[in-house]
């Protein structure tokens, strides 16, 4: 579906969260690469989409209700056949029986990778502000995030990458580099997006999986108004 469609569904149904399978059609709509946004509504249905895509899958809790998976119980990983799929979804719906689900969302388990987040707020004064950061320990612990105020330039993406205290771990740490040119890609997509779209009021990719070559998000939720 169009962004624009997504919006509207969820206004239309009175909601301000966007769900991550709807978020992660947007991002695939503009080039971002994802875990992707497959939902199935029946445990044969998990199961079909696991063998087309291959195991290991992940399994996550689908729901408006629901906006941090793990916490709950929502998110199933590293499921490594069809036996552990069934019972992984079975597990699912009767952890959230009495919510409101739309589906249970089916991906492929992404390879690890350096662990980033990037987000979006709006300040009331100074408007739209990407963060960018390390992920896992490097944000919780050492808070390593650095913020511009939208719109940016390539030159001040160039220098918010410099910037972060885990930028050795990007450029490269015992031969290992990560695909830097990519992430400056993805980084000028969600500014150009945020810019397009100020019914954005919040936007969280948390994590992205940053490779040698290329990166992919493997959690995103939104909030508009
Ligand atoms: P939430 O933030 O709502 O708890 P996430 O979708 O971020 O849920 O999942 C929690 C964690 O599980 C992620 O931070 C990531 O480490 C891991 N994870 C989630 N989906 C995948 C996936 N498709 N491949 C690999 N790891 C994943
Ligand atoms: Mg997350």
């Amino acid at each position: 579906a169009e962004c624009r469609a997504i919006f509207e569904q969820a206004i239309r149904e009175n909601r301000t969260y966007l769900m991550e399978h709807e978020c992660k059609e947007i991002l695939e709509n503009m080039g971002i690469a994802t875990t992707g946004f497959l939902v199935a509504g029946s445990e044969d249905e998990a199961v079909e989409m696991s063998n087309k895509l291959g195991y290991p899958v992940v399994l996550k809790i689908v729901s408006p209700d629901v906006v941090h998976k793990t916490d709950s119980g929502g998110v199933k990983l590293n499921l490594a056949g069809e036996d552990a799929v069934r019972q992984a979804y079975r597990a699912m719906v009767d952890t959230f029986k009495y919510q409101h689900i739309i589906g249970i969302a089916v991906q492929k388990m992404a390879a690890p990778g350096v662990e980033a987040i990037v987000g979006v707020t709006r300040d009331p004064s100074f408007g739209p502000v990407l963060m960018f950061g390390l992920g896992g320990i490097f944000v919780e612990v050492l808070k390593d995030v650095t913020f511009r105020v939208l719109p940016v330039t390539a030159q001040d993406i160039d220098e918010m990458i410099r910037e972060i205290k885990g930028y050795p771990l990007l450029k490269g740490y015992r031969g290992k580099a990560v695909d830097i040119d990519a992430l400056k890609t993805l980084l000028l997509k969600i500014s150009d997006f945020i810019m397009a779209f100020p019914e954005v009021r919040e936007l969280d990719l948390n994590p992205v999986f940053l490779y040698p070559s290329g990166n992919v998000a493997v959690d995103a939720r939104m909030f508009v108004s």
